[in-house]
């Protein structure tokens, strides 16, 4: 992969998201956010620089949860959440990969990994989708969408691994990108994942686990199926992945 500077960073977000029009207002104002004024000061520094601190970013495994068999949540209409949760993820690749960061999916198709059957087939699902981040340098994101019995509840929701403290930085600015740029009355906080979100649980890398948005709640689920409204979550989360990976956090 091509080494990615901050000032490199910067620049290309710029020209590759004038790529998706359907995005562009979320784009700008991604990039008039506090968090990315620090990246264009930082920028300026740089670029004044001889030593521009070029650093190899760290390999993003993207999860598209559920597939196949294990259709994940399903709205009252039908619609499954694993169907949605891959476009996302396709998405956050898409933005990623023309950044030149080097990205993994776990799953590019509607499949359940891992092989086996019945009630195995789940875990092995689960511990196969973990086991993409062996051995690598990376950061794992893992896309789901949420359902709930009462219909009011709405909004991302982000959850991160207690196993590595960079887990919660990484977890924190998406769910503030989000909030500030897509869903302004979200007052959800972070979670830690506990034992029930087992590949939040298993991975010892920088892990989170996105619940981008009720698909019990009507009005939202209309959002989710709307291919523009899942770009713009997509452009949330690879903004604020990309400007960590690329940031002092990202290292050891
Ligand atoms: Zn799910």
């Amino acid at each position: 992969m091509k080494k990615i500077t901050q000032t490199g960073l910067f620049i290309e977000f710029c020209s590759q998201f004038l790529a998706f029009a359907a995005v562009f207002a979320a784009v700008a104002v991604i990039f008039s956010s506090p968090a990315l004024r620090m990246t264009r000061e930082e920028t300026a520094r740089i670029a004044d620089s001889e030593a521009v601190s070029a650093k190899s970013a760290p390999v993003i495994v993207i999860d598209a949860g559920h597939g196949g068999a294990d259709g994940g949540a399903v709205a009252s209409d039908g619609t499954c959440e694993k169907d949605i949760n891959l476009n996302i993820a396709k998405n956050v690749c898409a933005m990623l990969s023309s950044l030149g960061f080097e990205c993994v999916m776990t799953r590019e198709d509607d499949v359940m990994l891992g092989g086996g059957s019945g009630g195995s087939a789940k875990m092995s699902d689960l511990k196969q989708r973990v086991a993409v981040t062996d051995g690598k340098d990376c950061v794992f994101v893992s896309i789901h969408q949420n359902k709930f019995p009462q219909d009011t509840c709405s909004g991302t929701q982000v959850y991160y691994s207690k196993n590595d403290p960079r887990s919660e930085k990484l977890a924190q600015a998406v769910q503030e990108c989000v909030r500030t740029y897509i869903q302004p009355g979200n007052t959800r906080q972070i979670k830690p994942a506990g034992s029930e979100i087992f590949v939040l649980d298993r991975c010892r890398v920088p892990a989170i686990l996105i619940e981008c948005g009720f698909l019990s709640n009507p009005a939202e689920l209309l959002k989710l199926k709307d291919e523009e409204y899942q770009r713009k979550i997509a452009c949330a989360i690879a903004a604020s992945v990309a400007s960590y990976a690329v940031s002092g956090e990202a290292g050891r």
